[in-house]
């Protein structure tokens, strides 16, 4: 199965993304995340994204479509995959229907996470990550034991130099212009769109997504 997480920046996709591919025992491929650590390694693709993601700008889509199609390739086709991140343009929409059938495989739905950009905002600007055990935090919802300090590696926490202030408000712009027509993408076709509100507590979220995967695809999500 293919299941697109499709969702503004700080709407929690990251997050509950990683509690549904746990949850399912699935792979989840995060282009936002793939692209950090190739600009941590200074790969290629690292050193050509590393402009357009600290502008809060998209990367050009034929970068970001080889990544996705170079680790789909690397899969088991049995593997369930979630797709956070991308799609985030209607052309590479495009390029990922055109890809599937090549790995065997379809989309078969796209989970809609919405939140109001005021939270939006709050969840961004407080979130802290550690690179060392991948913990998100956020400073105002979900702060770590010592302020700064990932309780579980005990690492220093990041900021992400795009969650600052002034590359958010662009991230949100780019969202509503290129990443939204999206859902008309898939209203119109026969994917079925799962509409989930992403501003509630982290587990009532996480039990909304549960529920509709079950009541829509009948994937019955437990705790592994
Ligand atoms: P994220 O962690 O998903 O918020 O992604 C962080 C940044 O990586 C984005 O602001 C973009 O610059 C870049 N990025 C991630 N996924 C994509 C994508 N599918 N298309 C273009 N750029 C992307």
């Amino acid at each position: 199965m293919v299941v697109i997480l499709l969702g503004p920046p700080g709407v929690g996709k990251g997050t509950q993304g990683a509690f549904l591919a746990e949850d399912l025992g699935w792979v989840r491929i995060a282009t936002g995340d793939l692209l950090r650590s190739a600009r941590r390694e200074g790969t290629a693709l690292g050193k050509k994204a590393e402009e357009y993601m600290d502008a809060g700008e998209l990367v050009p889509d034929d970068l970001i479509v080889a990544l996705v199609r170079e680790t789909l390739e690397g899969l088991d086709t049995d593997t369930g995959v979630l797709l956070d991140g991308f799609p985030r343009t209607v052309p590479q929409a495009i390029a990922l229907e055109e890809m599937l059938p090549e790995v065997d495989r379809a989309v078969d739905a796209v989970l809609l996470l919405e939140a109001p950009d005021d939270v939006l905002m709050k969840r961004i600007s407080g979130r802290r990550s550690c690179p060392e055990s991948g913990r998100i935090y956020n400073v105002y919802f979900d702060p770590p034991k010592v302020e700064g300090i990932c309780d579980d590696s005990g690492r220093p926490l990041l900021h992400r130099e795009d969650d600052r202030p002034e590359t958010v408000e662009r991230r949100l712009e780019v969202y509503s212009e290129l990443t939204e027509p999206l859902v008309d993408h898939y209203d119109a076709s026969s994917t079925p769109v799962l509409r989930i509100q992403g501003d509630g507590e982290l587990d009532e979220v996480r039990a909304a997504i549960r529920r509709a995967l079950a009541t829509e695809l009948g994937v019955e999500v437990g705790s592994r």
